[in-house]
């Protein structure tokens, strides 16, 4: 935040007089100032009072307001908002190969991944996420979802080794995502990324394969990894441990975004962090389906970067990342029976400028002049957030609901709580209608 120096005078968007959450050595820290965005990037930060000289295309009284960096959902499957609640109280292999993996066969379709892939946009952005990495199938759909949504999006196309929606035959699986990555739009926000679903189902060949691709291709690698206790006698590697097993095949390196990481030992982290890794907890995905709980603050002291992630919303059953980060420094707290672990200071860094680093975005996740303008308002005089002492509470006391108004890459796209980019009823009116077609064939 600058005091005193000459900054540019008219701006596209310009708000004026709110708190900002600005970060220092001792953690995170509010100060009331005005943010003057143009060009799609943060132009100015400033504490003093607004000049009268300012001009802008759009003033937004910021008073009553705190302006944050857009959160970062690090690993969802969007268009699975369409099974939310479908299946609930199973653990992970039953609700899989009983009800996920079914459910997929038949009612997954290009239409069904952008409508519901647009669903969760409009979720994700009302409550505040401003990028994203979703990994499904069906991902050009998903592309022209997130391009109309205006959300910043990394979008991994999926692989396993059994036919899959829009991969009958698995033996295309690498060509289907290479073409994917190939015929991706130029944009300033989205980007393409390799998405192999797990170690158990994926081949060696396949997943040696698959990251090769993502290297040929200089885009993130995506995985699920150690999510459940049964994964290692899953992949038939003998002693040797999903993350073992993986540095074995040459598939562990800095381009590797390994989700979940809940049974992974000592030296299973020593790995990840030799390796430079990344890595995505999801927190109340690995609550809901008993999977268990991911030792974060010993990959953060290993200096690994770790990201916060939803999940699908078949397995959470929101998109909530308020709600994401309170969960996840209370679950680390509880299970070490250790009130200091895993801060509120490092959840939220995690939700925001660790998460984009995760991610590889180097220029957002923080309200820093020259960044890219991707921030939210967050109305901080309802009763759950009244008083306001310090930025502990939006870890743990604000949600999503909390969210006023959305900005991404400069633009506006959420305002007084509506989304303006997209028809949010004509949405939820196209996902409801195939949700009667799942109604009718289960029977709920
Ligand atoms: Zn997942």
């Amino acid at each position: 935040m600058t005091t005193k120096r000459t900054v540019q005078s008219h701006y596209d968007i310009f708000i004026k007089d709110c708190r900002i959450l600005q970060s220092g050595e001792d953690g995170y820290f509010l100060a009331t100032g005005s943010i003057g965005i143009g060009n799609g990037r943060l132009l100015s930060i400033r504490a003093e009072a607004h000049g009268a000289t300012i001009t802008a295309d759009r003033v937004i009284e910021g008073d009553g307001f705190i302006a944050m960096p857009g959160l970062v959902n690090c690993h969802t499957h969007g268009a699975m908002t369409l099974f939310r609640g479908l299946a609930d109280d199973l653990p992970l292999m039953t609700w899989l190969e009983k009800y996920i993996f079914p459910a997929e066969a038949q009612f997954v379709s290009e239409e069904m991944v952008y409508w519901c892939t647009k669903l969760a946009a409009a979720e994700m952005l009302l409550a505040g996420t401003t990028t994203v990495a979703d990994a499904y199938f069906y991902m050009d759909a998903a592309t022209r979802a997130y391009q109309e949504s205006g959300m910043r999006a990394v979008l991994g196309h999926g692989i396993v080794d059994f036919p899959a929606p829009g991969v009958p035959d698995p033996s295309k699986n690498i060509d289907t995502v290479a073409r994917f990555i190939d015929g991706f739009p130029d944009s300033s926000r989205l980007q393409p990324a390799v998405f192999a679903h797990s170690p158990y189902t994926c081949s060696a060949e396949t997943l040696a394969r698959a990251r090769q691709l993502a290297r040929d291709k200089q885009v993130p690698f995506f995985i699920h990894l150690a999510e459940t206790k049964m994964e290692q006698t899953l992949i038939g590697a003998g002693d040797m441990s999903p993350v073992a097993y993986l540095d074995s095949l040459g598939i562990l390196d800095s381009g590797v975004i390994a989700v979940h990481c809940v049974w992974v030992s000592a030296a299973d982290m020593d790995i990840l962090a030799h390796r430079g890794c990344r890595v995505v907890t999801c927190p109340e995905s690995n609550m809901k389906l008993a999977s268990g709980v991911a030792p974060v603050a010993a990959m953060l002291a290993r200096k690994i970067d770790v990201g916060l992630g939803t999940d699908g919303c078949a397995s959470n059953n929101d998109l909530d990342l308020f709600g994401e980060m309170d969960s996840c420094a209370k679950l680390a707290k509880v299970h070490a029976l250790q009130p200091e672990l895993l801060p509120s200071k490092d959840v939220l860094n995690m939700a925001t400028s660790m998460g984009a680093s995760c991610l590889g975005l180097t220029d957002i996740g923080a309200l820093q002049e020259g960044m890219r303008a991707d921030l939210i308002l967050v109305h901080c005089r309802s009763p759950r957030l009244t008083p306001f002492f310090s930025p502990d509470l939006l870890v743990y006391g604000a949600r999503g609901a909390d969210v006023d108004t959305v900005i991404v890459d400069g633009k506006l796209v959420v305002e007084q709580g509506v989304v303006l980019t997209m028809d949010v009823k004509e949405i939820m009116g196209k996902v409801r209608t195939m949700a009667g077609k799942i109604r009718e064939s289960h029977g709920k």
